[in-house]
């Protein structure tokens, strides 16, 4: 077997059993990222030189001693190039630091080994916006792996990488984990320090794992999750060992069905597939409630003004002087409009140029400041609705992966594709997608994720139902 093959408790086994040692499973991860990753791209580069040579003095002894780790191209690890699958930083920009979650890595004995693809910035939900290279879902290559952390999602599925970093902002960890068959945890805004990593919309981004396992992923949180003087907006609450969750009884835990996740759009195989993992839990003592999240409509439109005015703000920094690509020009104002123009994407462009209009004098009130209006209320849903209930379950996405170039030329209908996940970014509250099924479409089996949503700083309660689900 190969060591791409394990998941993070495997490999950490054979380690300890003294089969492998970390410089072997980097140059095993290295030749099946070389035998497979042609036809997938999930990886925009990686560098086993660099990685052997952090792997020659690694503690086997630590929680991650000697895991490699595959990042996404947004998050800053010292020494390698972070482009965020943009032509504007991609080979002109090389981390001079490592964010939090990837030093709390590196100090937990893990190797990061591998940059992943993604959408531009991670504006997207099906890679399709890389401004670098396709990325495909390893389950049928025709189809698309999701995205914005389609790369992290399509390494981990086609046993290219033992587990991988991504981040969400509304979905990107949770979808492309539920169309590629892994697992993908965001965890509660604040949980996860997002020092270093490229912002996009600060009030909504948060650094997960995208696993093979339940396990592993409690275990990549634990590692990553914590206070941090460098994010203000990172909680300084104790981190529970997450790890004591796995295996834990769901007798008894009170389990909400939202009805407004479950009516129309949804495709009824996917329906089908959510349903049996909830009857799964059900069989094995957990009670399910129907409730009620009733300004889910609007969830779609607030994400859409909110990001984007943040991602408008955000993305000014990129202006030819300061970062990466720097276009000839005689006066300051045409160097900022060239450098723009030819180094973002059609997709990026586009958001900024929403989010500058919602933002502008006279629009301000009527679309940011609602926004932030309809935001409070989506809030207030869950909370009530977590008065009731422990977990809330729910589809991830409403179809399963669709065709690469189905959705490419209509972005409000990928937009509107976002419904179940971007509501818990909103609300700051935590979500895991767990694989619960197949779907048989043109002779190939597309995965499904069951979404479990937890309360802020609830993970333990997820990571506990998702546990289930996954042994079945
Ligand atoms: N699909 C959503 C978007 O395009 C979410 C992306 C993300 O979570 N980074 O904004």
């Amino acid at each position: 077997m190969n060591a791409a093959d394990f998941s993070i408790s495997q490999l950490r086994d054979a380690y300890t059993k003294g089969d492998l040692t970390p410089a072997d499973a980097l140059k095993s991860i290295a030749s099946s990222i070389e035998e497979k990753d042609g036809d997938i791209g999930g990886y925009l580069s990686h560098d086993l030189d660099l990685a052997l040579a952090e792997a020659g003095d690694v503690d086997l002894s630590l929680p991650l001693g000697g895991v490699p780790v595959a990042i996404k191209d947004l998050i800053n690890a010292k020494g390698q190039p972070c482009g965020c699958a943009s032509k504007i930083l991609t080979g002109k920009y090389t981390s001079p630091y490592d964010s939090t979650v990837v030093r709390k890595l590196r100090e937990a004995g893990a190797i990061p080994f591998g940059r992943t693809n993604m959408d531009e910035f991670a504006m997207g939900s099906s890679n399709e916006n890389s401004g670098i290279k396709p990325c495909r879902n390893p389950h049928d290559l025709d189809r698309i792996p999701g995205g914005s952390s389609g790369g992290s999602a399509a390494v981990v599925a086609a046993n290219t990488a033992v587990a991988a970093l991504g981040t969400d902002t509304g979905g990107s960890i949770r979808q492309p984990a539920s169309h590629c068959g892994v697992v993908g945890l965001k965890p509660s805004y604040g949980r996860v320090s997002r020092f270093g990593l490229v912002a996009f919309a600060s009030s909504l981004d948060q650094a997960g794992p995208l696993t093979k396992t339940v396990a592993d992923a409690a275990l990549l949180l634990q590692t990553i999750s914590g206070s941090c003087e460098r994010d203000s907006t990172c909680l300084p609450n104790p981190v529970p060992d997450f790890t004591a969750a796995i295996g834990q009884d769901v007798k008894g835990l009170k389990i909400g069905l939202p009805k407004e996740y479950f009516a129309e759009g949804l495709d009824p195989k996917v329906k089908e597939n959510v349903e049996a993992a909830i009857k799964k839990l059900s069989d094995l003592g957990a009670e399910t409630v129907e409730i009620s999240l009733p300004n889910t409509e609007h969830a779609v439109a607030t994400y859409y003004i909110i990001a984007t005015a943040e991602a408008s703000a955000n993305l000014a920094r990129f202006d030819g002087v300061r970062y990466g690509h720097r276009a000839e020009a005689d006066d300051l104002i045409t160097h900022y409009k060239k450098s723009r123009a030819e180094g973002f994407g059609d997709e990026v462009k586009r958001r900024i140029i929403l989010g500058t209009y919602v933002l502008s004098s006279g629009y301000y009130d009527a679309y940011y400041l609602r926004a932030q209006k309809v935001r409070t209320l989506i809030r207030n849903d869950f909370e009530e609705a977590f008065k009731k209930v422990d977990v809330i379950a729910s589809p991830v996405s409403p179809t399963p992966a669709f065709k690469i170039g189905e959705k490419s030329s209509d972005p409000l209908a990928m937009y509107l594709a976002d419904i179940y996940t971007i509501s818990a970014n909103l609300a700051g509250i935590c979500g895991i997608s767990v694989p619960c099924g197949t779907v048989s479409e043109g002779g190939s089996d597309l995965p499904v994720g069951l979404q479990l949503l937890g309360k802020s700083l609830g993970e333990e309660d997820i990571i506990k139902a998702a546990h289930a689900v996954e042994a079945g």
